[in-house]
């Protein structure tokens, strides 16, 4: 089932997720609601999706980064971003690491805030320890892009959006971001004269 993607404003956006249990997990109704999360993700199209989102304060995200969305995208891109084709795996009651603290900055958006883009400075890698959908317990190590997408899910569990962590200065609509941005270095994007 598609379930209806909350936007910015919504106070299931901005709660604390509570954790699930193991029987809770394994219980039809999440697994339902994975199985709802995947085709909602699939459709929008995204690259990841936390439960609040859907309008459930449970701290559960699916992801999947899909080879044919990578291939849409100038090598160059791709490259520079280090995105590589993630499989679909869920994430229950997940605990994040900083592994290097140095981070890259690069555009990001969100199914939440729809219609709009920003720099986000994001950890270059990270661990991710957490239970899968089975309650088995899980470790993920991640750099590039994956990482950015991990660290943005995970956010939404604790309440916070990228708009928080953002160069507010870069903050554009999907249309402007097309028109001026995609071509330049972020280092352009952020400096103050350049939207000044
Ligand atoms: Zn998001």
């Amino acid at each position: 089932m598609i379930l209806k993607i909350r936007q910015v404003g919504e106070p299931v956006l901005r709660q604390k997720a509570r954790p699930l249990s193991i029987d809770e997990i394994l219980d039809r109704s999440t697994q339902e609601l994975i199985e709802s999360m995947r085709e909602t993700m699939h459709d929008a199209p995204g690259v990841g999706l936390a439960a609040p989102q859907v309008g459930f304060p449970l701290q559960l995200v699916v992801i999947e980064d899909q080879l044919e969305f990578i291939q849409k995208l100038p090598a160059e891109q791709v490259a520079e971003r280090e995105r590589k084709p993630v499989p679909f795996h869920v994430l229950v009651n997940p605990k994040l690491t900083l592994l290097i603290t140095e981070s890259a900055q690069f555009f990001e958006g969100c199914l939440s805030v729809a219609g709009f883009t920003a720099v986000v400075p994001r950890a270059k890698k990270v661990r991710v320890e957490c239970l899968n959908e089975k309650a088995a317990p899980v470790t993920i190590d991640a750099e590039g892009w994956y990482a950015r997408i991990l660290q943005h899910e995970i956010d939404h569990l604790g309440g916070v959006l990228y708009v928080d962590r953002m160069s507010s200065r870069s903050l554009c609509t999907h249309e402007n971001y097309a028109r001026y941005w995609k071509d330049q270095p972020v280092a352009e994007v952020t400096k103050p004269d350049k939207l000044g």
